[in-house]
């Protein structure tokens, strides 16, 4: 109903003064150039959307824990810490869904404009900074999904589901068979149980 909100340009003008209400986003005056300083951060950040894989992602507004510490250094600031990162997903083996914070280590050097860092590297390699922000977002972000994984498990033994039944493993008896009631399978079964010592032919599970 934006009939009953009209545009209150004083509110928007207001936000753009105060910048640093997005907790992504840290304000290098509070460090200074002087290499040496220190600044210790606390804080928690939402999670933008499209953060995850396909098995595996973080939750839309999920609140990012960031314990970092900034330094400034004669070539930029150099940023330390760790963070935390809640995810959801399913299990690569049995599709049961998974809950599970990350914890993840942070190091990055961001390069002053015109130092000699940033004239001796690219630009995908070390990055910059622009104006009095530092945005702590982009490295959140690569921080967390370059470490989250492709084949996501429930628990690292995870058995899996049961080829014949598509029931879990894990939550069925030991003794669980099915009868193997094809000849075409048994004679198959004896054909590689009959081939000694030929590589490719292992009976050892796959694992990635
Ligand atoms: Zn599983
Ligand atoms: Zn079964």
């Amino acid at each position: 109903m934006p009939a009953a909100f009209p545009n209150r340009p004083g509110a928007q003008s207001r936000e753009d003064r105060r910048p640093a209400a997005n907790p992504w986003k840290y304000d290098l005056r509070e460090l200074g150039r002087r290499a040496g300083a220190m600044q210790e951060l606390d804080r928690t950040a939402p999670a933008p959307a499209g953060w995850g894989l396909e098995l595996i992602r973080v939750p839309e507004k999920a609140e990012v824990h960031l314990r970092l510490r900034l330094e400034s250094v004669m070539e930029g600031v150099l940023v330390t810490g760790d963070l935390d990162v809640p995810v959801v997903g399913s299990c690569a083996r049995c599709l049961e869904p998974i809950e599970d914070t990350l914890s993840l280590d942070v190091q990055e050097l961001y390069a002053y404009a015109g130092s000699t860092t940033e004239a001796t590297s690219e630009e995908d390699e070390v990055r910059r900074l622009e104006g009095d922000f530092l945005d702590l977002e982009p490295l959140a972000r690569d921080t967390i999904v370059l470490s989250l994984p492709l084949s996501p498990v429930c628990s690292e033994d995870c058995a899996g589901l049961c080829v014949d039944c598509g029931q879990r493993i894990d939550d069925l008896p030991a003794d669980h068979t099915h009868e193997v009631t094809d000849p075409r399978w048994a004679a198959l079964a004896d054909r590689f149980a009959s081939s000694p010592g030929t590589p490719g032919e292992s009976t050892t599970p796959e694992e990635n």
